[in-house]
């Protein structure tokens, strides 16, 4: 069945469509309707907070992790493409069940080895924000070139507050940054695109009273250094619930928002 999306209407707020996709899994109309409500609003202080701080496109992904595939879909209908999920077989599930042009942001924690389910199991996978290793940016590529899939966006996650539960690229160490750079821009990368960098920042930098969240400085930092050394314009991923408003101001080109749009999550068993 062919999809048609939903238009978008002037306000470039999202509506609620009336179209039945029956195909696919559908949420109860007050569930959808509360959905496209809470995204609306979040969508609004994302744009509101991008003018006030002279910031254009700044993109908002809906973080779905643990949530089902009918709220995803009540969001769809509405016109909105770009959802984020952290584990490899939910997303690989979800996939299969839902539309094919949903840009599908995985986020999570990447295992060694699990580069390859990812690459194979999620054939419209947009992006990976979560590459912390040279050698899981091969593997996803290998794996992807194999199959000659379409190409996948990554971004480079940097571990900004030394915390040690936390992945990501150390700041004190950036030789293996800077080789994945060059891997990426080489010739030898046939599937990947350099996207930017990305960033959770600690608990305690999001919610302290300070004018600038640390973490969020070192990221920028970062960006402006590898700019100015590889000649890039690398985007940036960082910003969530809690912390999206002053993200954007310090310069995120992407936030990732999910408990403020679907709810609070179950706890993880
Ligand atoms: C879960 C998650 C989010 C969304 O967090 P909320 O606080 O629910 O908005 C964003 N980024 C990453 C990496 C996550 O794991």
């Amino acid at each position: 069945m062919r999809i048609v999306p939903q238009r978008q209407i002037a306000s470039s707020l999202y509506r609620l469509s009336k179209v039945k996709m029956s195909t696919f899994p559908q949420a109860t109309a007050e569930r959808a309707a509360e959905l496209v409500s809470a995204y609306n609003s979040i969508l609004k202080q994302v744009e509101d907070t991008s003018k006030q701080y002279g910031k254009t496109n700044v993109r908002l992904v809906a973080v779905s992790k643990f949530k089902p595939s009918s709220d995803i879909m009540a969001l769809y209908n509405a016109g909105v493409r770009h959802f984020g999920e952290n584990y490899v077989q939910e997303l690989i599930a979800k996939s299969k069940e839902l539309p094919k042009d949903i840009k599908w942001h995985f986020i999570g924690g990447l295992q060694s080895g699990k580069a390859k389910d990812l690459a194979k199991g999620v054939e419209s996978l947009y992006a990976v924000e979560t590459i912390d290793a040279l050698k899981k940016c091969k593997q996803l590529d290998n794996t992807r070139a194999k199959l000659e899939g379409a190409p996948i966006t990554v971004y480079l996650q940097v571990n900004t507050s030394e915390e040690e539960q936390k992945s990501g690229y150390s700041l004190s160490n950036r030789e293996e940054l800077f080789q994945t750079v060059e891997f990426l821009l080489s010739e030898d990368c046939k599937k990947l695109k350099l996207g930017g960098l990305m960033t959770i920042g600690s608990f305690t930098e999001s919610t302290s009273e300070g004018e600038e969240n640390q973490d969020f400085t070192k990221l920028v930092n970062l960006k402006r250094d590898l700019d100015e050394k590889y000649k890039l314009d690398l985007e940036i991923s960082m910003g969530m619930s809690n912390d999206f408003a002053q993200a954007i101001k310090q310069g995120s080109s992407s936030v990732r928002v999910g408990t403020s749009i679907f709810g609070a999550r179950p706890p993880r068993a």
